[in-house]
């Protein structure tokens, strides 16, 4: 029998809509799916009365016929958005205790469309981590793990593993270098980093402003179409958001992909890649061929310049916008002898290693003597690696691409630990594409023989969200990955 946690959002609508259950019965369902599945450690904080509450009101709104496009929808809300009234931490003891007086904008948008909020979720401290392991609640436990623990990737763990495990119908994440699109590969969901700009950044917790979007990780890509539309739009309050029209991305699901030229980048394919992955990638590629797409040799030459420049630009931005944690206006405070010492024991104490480690990153490569040297050098990379897309995309108009070189690994894995350089090196596929500010979605594509999932990254151009939903709802179509 399926369960009403089996339903996509869409099912869920029209379920709702029939009156064939009601937003109180599916909340209740996943609230249940929540309790029981508390050691995957995916929430943080749990709101089961304020969704209830809400779902009442989405009843009522059934009842009078004025439901809005996600009415009565269970969601959970990554850490990183600011949810008025509610505990919004970053999942750093710096914020312990920290209760926004204020809604994000995303988030709102999802209010007032309808959705129910069924709590926060785990993620990695400030979003700076590529396993949900640097959270001060603690890793995420993948879903999918067997007798050892897995990751379940990050930064977005928390928000990847609720919608793996059902414990929402979908979940917000963000997406700074790949938050959204790798967590998503590693919990066989789905996950769309929309182009920058496209959805507000206000009231989400800064990391790297030029890189940090938000987007959904959802049950499959119908769903990421519904969601992204209502997360979408310009809003004054960002000054980077863009004012553009927000498409009906569900239209594009099912069209036609005859003709379409699909990138494939020479330097994503370098020797050693993964063979499961390679083959994962081909048989993608053989898929959208069989539908009359072309396939197109692409090349991104400064493709290996990509990891070195983001982990120079985004510790530089990371470090000015976390200078605002002093223990004056925020969460935790650690008294001190003076105000220097509150300074130094607040911050000593509120951020973890990762973060630190981050913070003299940033502050060397920004200071006087060394700018020219590193953030200078990092931003013209940048550009280079933006110019790269430009010019692939006169040949194609979308590209694929493996999400990440490798399946979950095992909590507390050694080789990581001991040198994060290692973690970084699993961002290869898409710290590019937040570097050009780009969409891109990871969608589940297969099994590897141990039984994890693997995604295929689809990018498009800038604002061209349309044909990146195209391009993966074939694949999916094709992937019959199902909702395993
Ligand atoms: N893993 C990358 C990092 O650690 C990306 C994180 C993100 O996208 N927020 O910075």
């Amino acid at each position: 029998m399926t369960k009403l946690t089996d339903l996509t959002i869409a099912e869920a609508l029209k379920g709702l809509k029939n009156r064939e259950f009601s937003a109180v019965e599916l909340t209740k369902e996943y609230i249940g799916a929540m309790e029981e599945k508390r050691g995957l450690n995916a929430y943080v904080t749990e709101t089961p009365e304020a969704a209830l509450k809400q779902a009442e009101a989405s009843d009522e709104k059934y009842r009078r016929g004025d439901n809005a496009s996600l009415e009565g929808i269970p969601l959970g809300i990554k850490d990183l958005f600011c949810t008025r009234g509610v505990k919004s931490t970053a999942c750093s003891r710096i914020l312990d205790g920290f209760v926004p007086q204020y809604e994000s904008t995303v988030t709102q948008k999802l209010l007032d469309a309808g959705a129910c909020f069924l709590g926060k979720l785990n993620m990695d401290e400030f979003a700076m981590g590529g396993s949900n392991e640097t959270s001060c609640f603690g890793p995420v436990v993948n879903p999918w793990s067997k007798d050892v623990k897995l990751v379940a990737g990050g930064s977005s763990g928390g928000s990847a593993a609720a919608v793996s495990a059902k414990m929402c119908a979908a979940a917000t994440g963000t997406d700074t270098g790949g938050s959204i699109r790798q967590p998503s590969a590693f919990c066989g969901v789905t996950g769309i980093k929309p182009t920058y700009g496209r959805c507000s950044r206000y009231g989400i917790m800064a990391f790297a402003s030029s890189l940090d979007q938000a987007g959904p990780i959802a049950k499959d890509v119908r769903d990421c179409a519904l969601l992204l539309k209502v997360m979408s739009g310009y809003d004054v309050k960002d000054s980077t958001s863009a004012n553009v029209d927000v498409p009906d991305f569900e239209s594009f699901l099912g069209q036609t992909i005859k003709g379409l030229k699909i990138g494939v980048p020479a330097e994503y394919r370098p020797e050693g890649l993964n063979k499961e992955i390679a083959s994962y990638w081909d048989k993608g590629l053989e898929m959208l061929k069989a539908r009359g797409a072309e396939i197109v040799d692409i090349s991104l030459p400064h493709t290996k310049y990509a990891l070195p420049a983001y982990y120079i630009i985004a510790p530089a931005e990371a470090s000015s916008n976390l200078a605002r944690y002093d223990g004056l206006r925020y969460g935790l405070r650690v008294s001190g002898k003076h105000l220097d010492d509150m300074y130094i024991n607040t911050r000593t104490e509120g951020f973890g290693k990762e973060v630190k480690r981050r913070i003299m990153i940033g502050t060397y490569v920004l200071s006087a003597g060394y700018y020219d040297a590193y953030y200078l050098k990092a931003q013209k990379v940048r550009r280079l690696i933006r110019d790269d897309f430009k010019k692939a995309f006169e040949k194609c108009d979308v590209i694929l691409t493996p999400t990440s070189p490798v399946t979950a690994f095992p909590i507390g894995d050694k080789s990581m630990q001991e040198n994060p350089i290692n973690m970084y090196l699993n961002d290869i596929f898409t710290v590019s594409v937040s570097l050009a500010g780009l969409p891109a979605m990871s969608l589940p594509i297969g099994l590897s023989t141990d039984g994890l999932p693997l995604g295929l990254q689809v990018i498009g151009k800038p604002f061209d969200e349309a044909a990146v939903f195209k391009t993966a709802s074939a694949l999916e179509a094709d992937a019959e990955f199902g909702r395993k």
